[in-house]
């Protein structure tokens, strides 16, 4: 059934459409952009804490590593596991949580699962001979996959857990670095290196009154089994008698809704801007069909199928993983290949907008088919631009809503008004509950220093965050100037125009380990990019210019944007202009094969 009312009755009414959209970014844009939200410290401290694994005391460590990574998420663990390979094997992982895993450690709310095909997304399957059980695995699986990972390369060995780095000290004398941490460590590491994930620091919104409720509550990153009961993935039977309301409808809601939903006396879903909510269609990874194509080498090929799939320019004749990602990316490469404008548009817009435009048709009715109270469905149509926000894929969410106890409370654009000791305040109305579950996201924007909780001194005692005062510089996303033996895992300008993350990682692991194995079987002491090489490898890195306008002025607020605020120094679109995923990783590729590691120097003492 299809709204009345729906710009969308026959063929998209364009004019109509942009600016419903425009209205409903108005009303969500709000001038403190990032500062609206505050972090687990201080009185909200105690929210941080694990509630998985028990903190065990042990002595500081005053010794010597050849290699030293900080975090033991996907970027740790590749990094290890290709190093070992490469022969180099003193290795210490220094990891905030209790055990390896990283998202896939801290986040195991109920329902929890990737979102990009497991196939891909799962680091070292070739290698340890793992076969995901679905399409798209749920957490506790990958969970344990990392810590097959670490059991097999053997990092478990000589790795801190429940230790954060408080400092990065590059020593000029001892060409050595000093690695401190909050458990009195002091030791050196001939090598550093770090890759701590973009969505990682929880974060609350700074909802007036907060620190008041006098219920329970808790972030849905540590999410608190012994409340709610079974942390196996069954019902979550100690919420029977309890009102809950969650706050935030993001991917994390998406997946957790479904099962709040049925356990619950009374669910309260407090939503500031509805998801899309494409179709997931999960399935199990038949075995046999799996053992007939997993011929030696096929992760890689999936891996750059995948990335070609998802690439703007390149497109492979095959799509081994046809689902919503590929889909969405076939469809804007094909708007951005017509040679016409929008078709049937009544005003002039790019190929690509009109197709977001169609596409949301579709989730519109995939609301109004699912949803039966047309109320509430109204509420969970999104109106904004696809790209705009981090789209999701579920099956059961939207029918969640009609589970008679479940309710909707939208907030208009504007977010929850107060929080009070009996509950939520929302234009004026208390909504009393037991529990507050916050689906609130992760800081984005903010400098990668404040976030890492560490600030490394290079060569003359020089601050990285000095460094990146106006934003990140490296070569490769890899290497920075100034930072000797230093090296970072992560996708910031280097591709990032990619949605598997993974991918990225994994290449950068493989560069990591190709360096310093070369370095140590050479008898180097000192491995650093040049400052030519990190300034030309920065004259090609950027936003496109009309990306960012689009950012600023077209598209509703969210971690995507910055919250709709200039894009500042720190966001998520410093990459390399000069290819798309694809381009980027052969770049690495040969960078890596060509044996000269082009652009850094390498330094023995006498
Ligand atoms: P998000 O940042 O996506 O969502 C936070 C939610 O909190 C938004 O709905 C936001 O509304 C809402 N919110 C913030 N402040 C307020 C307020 N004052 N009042 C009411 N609502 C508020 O966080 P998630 O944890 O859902 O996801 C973060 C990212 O992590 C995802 O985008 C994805 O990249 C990744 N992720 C991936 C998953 C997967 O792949 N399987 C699963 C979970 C997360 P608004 O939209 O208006 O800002």
């Amino acid at each position: 059934m299809q709204s009345e009312e729906s710009p969308f009755m026959s063929r998209p009414d364009v004019p109509m459409l942009l600016a419903k959209n425009a209205a409903e970014r108005a009303k969500r844009l709000r001038p403190d952009g990032n500062d609206q939200y505050v972090q687990l410290s201080g009185e909200h401290a105690h929210m941080n804490e694990d509630p998985f694994t028990d903190r065990t005391e042990r002595e500081p460590h005053r010794d010597h590593v050849t290699f030293a990574f900080i975090g033991g998420g996907f970027a740790g663990l590749m990094t290890g596991a290709h190093l070992k390979t490469a022969g180099v094997t003193d290795i210490r992982i220094v990891e905030s949580g209790g055990d390896f895993g990283g998202t896939w450690y801290w986040n195991r709310y109920p329902g929890v699962q990737c979102d990009v095909a497991s196939l891909v997304y799962l680091p070292l399957l070739e290698e340890t001979g793992y076969v995901p059980s679905e399409w798209y695995a749920h957490g506790p699986e990958i969970f344990e996959h990392c810590q097959r990972i670490g059991k097999q390369y053997g990092l478990y060995e000589n790795a801190l857990f429940h230790t954060r780095v408080t400092g990065l000290e590059w020593d000029e004398t001892t060409r050595l670095w000093t690695v401190r941490t909050d458990r009195g460590d002091e030791f050196t590491a001939q090598f550093v290196s770090w890759g701590l994930g973009h969505l990682s620091v929880p974060k609350l919104p700074g909802i007036p009154g907060i620190e008041t409720f006098a219920g329970h509550a808790f972030h849905a990153s540590r999410w608190d089994y012994a409340y709610t009961g079974d942390p196996d993935g069954g019902p979550l039977d100690k919420l029977r008698d309890k009102r809950v309301a969650i706050i935030g409808t993001g991917a994390t809601a998406v997946q957790s809704v479904p099962h709040l939903a049925t356990a619950c006396q009374e669910l309260f879903v407090f939503q500031r801007t509805p998801s899309v909510v494409d179709v997931r269609d999960n399935r199990p990874i038949d075995p046999e069909w799996f053992a007939g194509m997993a011929t030696p080498g096929w992760q890689q090929r999936w891996l750059d199928n995948y990335a070609a799939n998802m690439a703007s320019a390149e497109q492979p004749a095959e799509d081994l993983i046809n689902d919503g990602w590929t889909a969405l990316a076939r469809m804007w490469r094909e708007a951005e290949g017509a040679s016409s404008p929008a078709p049937d548009a009544s005003e002039e817009i790019s190929a690509e907008v009109y197709a977001d435009l169609e596409k949301m048709r579709t989730i519109h009715a995939r609301v109004d088919d699912t949803v039966k109270d047309p109320r509430t469905a109204a509420l969970l149509k999104p109106w904004y631009h696809l790209p705009c926000k981090r789209i999701t894929f579920h099956d059961e969410y939207l029918d969640a809503f009609n589970v008679p106890t479940v309710h909707l409370v939208d907030t208009d654009g504007k977010g929850v008004e107060r929080i009070t000791p009996r509950g939520v305040v929302v234009d004026g109305t208390e909504y009393p509950v037991d529990c507050i579950v916050y689906a609130s996201g992760f800081e984005v924007g903010t400098a990668p220093t404040r976030r890492a909780g560490f600030d490394p001194a290079g060569r003359g005692g020089k601050r990285l965050s000095e460094h990146w005062a106006d934003g990140m510089r490296t070569m490769h996303g890899i290497h920075v100037h100034g930072f000797p033996n230093a090296f970072l895992v992560q996708q910031f300008t280097g591709g990032v125009r990619f949605s598997n993350l993974s991918h990225n990682l994994s290449e950068a692991a493989k560069t990591v380990a190709a360096v310093v194995a070369h370095a140590v079987s050479e008898g180097v002491d000192v491995v650093e990019v040049t400052r030519e090489a990190e300034d030309s490898w920065m004259e090609q890195v950027g936003v496109d210019p009309e990306w960012r306008d689009f950012l600023a002025t077209g598209c509703t607020p969210g971690y995507i944007n910055n919250e709709g605020t200039d894009l500042g120094a720190h966001h998520l679109f410093d990459e390399f202009a000069g290819a798309d995923g694809p381009g980027f990783f052969r770049l690495l590729q040969q960078w890596r094969a060509a044996r000269d590691f082009d652009g850094l120097k390498f330094d023995r003492a006498e």
